[in-house]
């Protein structure tokens, strides 16, 4: 198996060499060279396999051959040893919570896949992996935890100042060791500004290996998959479900399609979107038209030009027809996702965070054009990572879960930098020595 940048076809990578620079040289995104069928009998019996055996059996090809079977199992084993239950929650709809890791969101999958594979390919080389990211709340608390401990390996993480959650907060400066906090006086694109100098600094680069842990990396997208299996694996109906997925760079869902184009049965996809609807409107329209991301209470999905939409477009040979056929998209308000968080904890006592209930919404829109399909929603995030909404529209506290609940007490480990790029460099440099 090799990755191509779909900008650039020439450019070919192995699933190593991919993983550990991100980005294809001159931008873009990786694309696998072929989507592998499974074989039905895997499909048949996923009810009766261990979640890492389903984990192994699905990447083992996309690895091609750069991790031993050996390795890859144990990673999958690590990766996957917390819960994603299946909860029925109403008469014909299913949540597939994948909020039971360590940072209680949907991103600890494939951070966690990304770092131990990162970690193998550190140890296996001479050079020292630099991690820099930028984040603006849940992808640096995954990642922190994804990586903490993970040898060969030290993690840079900017955040700005003042505008993430307290609890974000914690999860990104309380780790210590090879976990490094840099809080920026300023605001979310100077992290990110930042970021993007350091990766065109090629001194600055010399003997170390520095990469992104950002979602277009193929080990973060194409481990995700295992959802939609572990999903399957729980489905107690005869017919495929329709799965709808909350949706905001677009990369859980692009791996769900994948996953179906291998063979999986799902009879439908939402793309459930918030009032960041390009995608929807693409749908609509066959016009693709990237906007200014708006601000809403779903805030992991506002996102106005979603990275993996060119992935989408080569998954379906750029054929609008063939994406509408499989894939339907709704652009749900919220208001009306705080009407779902309310009646839903209201009328069947299941309480939603609010991504979570944008899905829970769009496929009953679906629905209401197509008829009562039995279906799955992906939960993505735990409702206390979002207390101030769900709290208000319930109108009841939401309990702790002990993942986080000895967070809050622990000291905050951080270093203040100003936004300019020296106070950057010294930081890394601090990193190299
Ligand atoms: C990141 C995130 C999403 C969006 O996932 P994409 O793969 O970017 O579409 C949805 N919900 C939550 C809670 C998230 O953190």
């Amino acid at each position: 198996m090799h990755y191509y940048s779909i900008s650039n076809p020439n450019i070919q990578s192995s699933f190593r060499e991919a993983t550990l620079e991100g980005q294809p040289m001159g931008g873009g995104l990786y694309f696998p060279d072929q989507i592998p069928l499974w074989d039905s009998s895997f499909i048949q019996a996923l009810p009766q396999l261990s979640k890492a055996e389903i984990g192994f059996r699905i990447m083992q090809p996309y690895v091609g051959g750069t991790l031993s079977d050996d390795v890859l199992f144990s990673i999958m084993e690590d990766v996957l040893s917390f819960d994603f239950p299946l909860k029925k929650i109403n008469v014909n709809t299913w949540c597939l919570e994948l909020f039971h890791g360590p940072t209680l969101a949907f991103k600890d999958l494939g951070a966690r896949f990304l770092s131990r594979v990162m970690g193998h390919f550190a140890t296996a080389g001479q050079r020292k992996i630099v991690v820099l990211v930028a984040t603006s709340g849940d992808t640096g608390g995954a990642v922190a935890d994804a990586f903490h401990g993970v040898e060969g390996t030290e993690v840079i993480i900017l955040y700005p100042s003042g505008k993430v959650s307290p609890v974000q907060e914690k999860q990104l400066t309380t780790l210590g060791g090879n976990i490094h906090a840099l809080e920026v006086l300023g605001d979310f694109d100077d992290c990110q500004r930042l970021v993007k100098q350091a990766f065109q600094d090629e001194k600055l680069k010399s003997g170390i290996l520095l990469t992104s842990s950002n979602s277009i990396n193929i080990s973060r997208w194409l481990s995700q998959q295992v959802y939609y299996a572990l999903a399957l694996a729980q489905w107690p109906e005869d017919n495929a479900p329709v799965i709808a997925v909350p949706s905001g760079n677009f990369g859980n869902i692009c791996a769900g399609l994948v996953a179906q184009q291998s063979g999986l049965p799902v009879k439908h996809f939402i793309a459930a979107c918030n009032a960041n609807n390009v995608f929807t409107n693409y749908l609509d329209t066959a016009i693709y038209q990237p906007k200014h991301a708006v601000a809403t209470i779903s805030n992991a999905m506002d996102v106005g030009n979603p990275s993996n939409f060119e992935r989408i477009l080569q998954l379906f040979n750029k054929d609008h027809g063939a994406v509408k056929k499989l894939v339907s998209s709704a652009s749900i308000s919220d208001a009306d996702t705080e009407i779902t968080i309310s009646s839903m904890a209201k009328e069947q006592g299941y309480i939603m965070d609010p991504h979570t209930a944008v899905a829970y919404n769009a496929l009953g829109k679906w629905r209401q054009k197509n008829g009562d399909h039995a279906g799955i929603i992906l939960g993505t995030a735990h409702p206390v990572k979002f207390p101030d909404v769900v709290e208000r529209v319930t109108g009841t506290p939401i309990s702790i879960p002990e993942a986080v609940a000895g967070i809050m007490e622990k000291d905050k480990l951080s270093t203040t930098i100003k936004p300019d790029y020296q106070s950057l460099q010294e930081a890394i440099q601090h990193v190299k020595n």
